[in-house]
């Protein structure tokens, strides 16, 4: 190699170690919470983007740990287990997500309700088993936020035996929510993180909206609109994720606590918003409410909008979307 291209090499080489790291989009498709997930984000610096994006699926896997009804170490299971013989003290954080439950269980007269789990737990869409007329006669008046007592130092005491609660309707728009202040509070300006149907955008997409798609509630793979958005939070509930049919009825994991059955008025619903926490509750909520009581409790709802689908196929959309 002559002197002089042995030279360029090198100090080709030294720039390429010293220029600062290349500003892009980084992305992690991940599973988590029984569900797909995805982060995207724009870092300035290539180590810290992909730290975050690790840094994100470690905090949605740290909520899981928490709250999954699947895992017996979590607060969640210990709860269901000791609760209705004991007050059980647990963690601020879990404490304040059953008191934002709570609110929303108040503020929609029950329609939210995450003791719906007392009847909830007797269903099993893989397997295609529903609880016998018997056992809802018996297990329906345990759904009661009543019944979840928060009483003074994080502890929790449910009213009776038999209680039962599952976040399966907040707990992952709160790890939305969660992993994108992480973000945030990084410095990040640009991210979009979704998980099942709760997403939520940081920013735009340098320069132009984030696109997020309604997914057509019947047909897998088509979309019925694109929303263009940015810093906000949308989060869809629809009757197509668990469900299985047994003579022509639709079984499906939403649960209108008034009867512990799947309410049918309603393919979809999509609430958009400032945070994804109350998305994602509110979307549950509203499905149960269904069409016209869901319109009157959205519109009393200042910041949220919602997109409904009706079972006939019709579109309704909130004043604020109108448009
Ligand atoms: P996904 O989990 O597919 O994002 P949702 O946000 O609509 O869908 O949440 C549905 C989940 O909410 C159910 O799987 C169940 O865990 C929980 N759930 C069902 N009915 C109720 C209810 N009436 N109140 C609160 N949570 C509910
Ligand atoms: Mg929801």
């Amino acid at each position: 190699m002559s002197t002089l291209r042995y030279r360029l090499t090198c100090l080709l080489a030294l720039l390429l170690l010293t220029s600062p790291a290349q500003a892009q989009w980084h992305r992690l498709p991940f599973q988590t919470m029984g569900t797909e997930a995805y982060v995207e984000l724009w870092a300035e610096d290539d180590a810290k983007g992909q730290a975050l994006l690790h840094g994100v699926q470690a905090e949605f896997e740290r909520i899981n740990q928490l709250m999954s009804p699947y895992i017996s170490s979590s607060e969640l299971s210990l709860l269901n287990r000791e609760a209705a013989a004991r007050p059980v003290t647990i963690s601020s954080e879990l404490y304040q997500l059953l008191q934002q439950a709570e609110q929303l269980a108040i503020l929609s007269e029950g329609a939210f309700d995450i003791s719906f789990a007392s009847v909830g737990f007797s269903y099993d869409y893989r397997q295609q088993l529903r609880p016998s007329i018997t056992e809802l006669t018996e297990q329906r008046p345990l759904i009661n936020y009543r019944h979840i007592q928060l009483l003074a130092d994080n502890q929790v005491k449910f009213a009776r035996p038999g209680v039962k609660i599952d976040l399966g309707g907040i707990a992952k728009g709160y790890a939305v929510e969660q992993a994108i202040g992480l973000l945030a509070s990084a410095g990040i300006k640009h991210a979009l993180i979704t998980a099942g149907g709760d997403t939520r955008l940081l920013g735009d997409k340098r320069g132009r909206p984030w696109l997020v798609a309604i997914k057509h509630p019947r047909k897998t793979h088509d979309i019925v609109a694109q929303l263009p958005l940015t810093d906000s939070a949308i989060s869809t509930s629809g009757d197509y994720e668990r469900f299985f049919i047994e003579d022509g009825v639709r079984y499906h994991h939403i649960l209108d606590p008034k009867s512990g059955q799947s309410p049918s008025g309603l393919m979809s619903v999509t609430v958009l918003g400032p945070d994804s926490t109350r998305a994602d509750a509110m979307s549950t909520t509203l499905f149960v409410l269904g069409l016209q009581r869901g319109m009157v409790f959205i519109e009393q709802q200042s910041d949220f909008e919602a997109i409904f689908i009706s079972s006939e196929h019709q579109l309704y959309f909130s004043s604020g979307l109108a448009q």
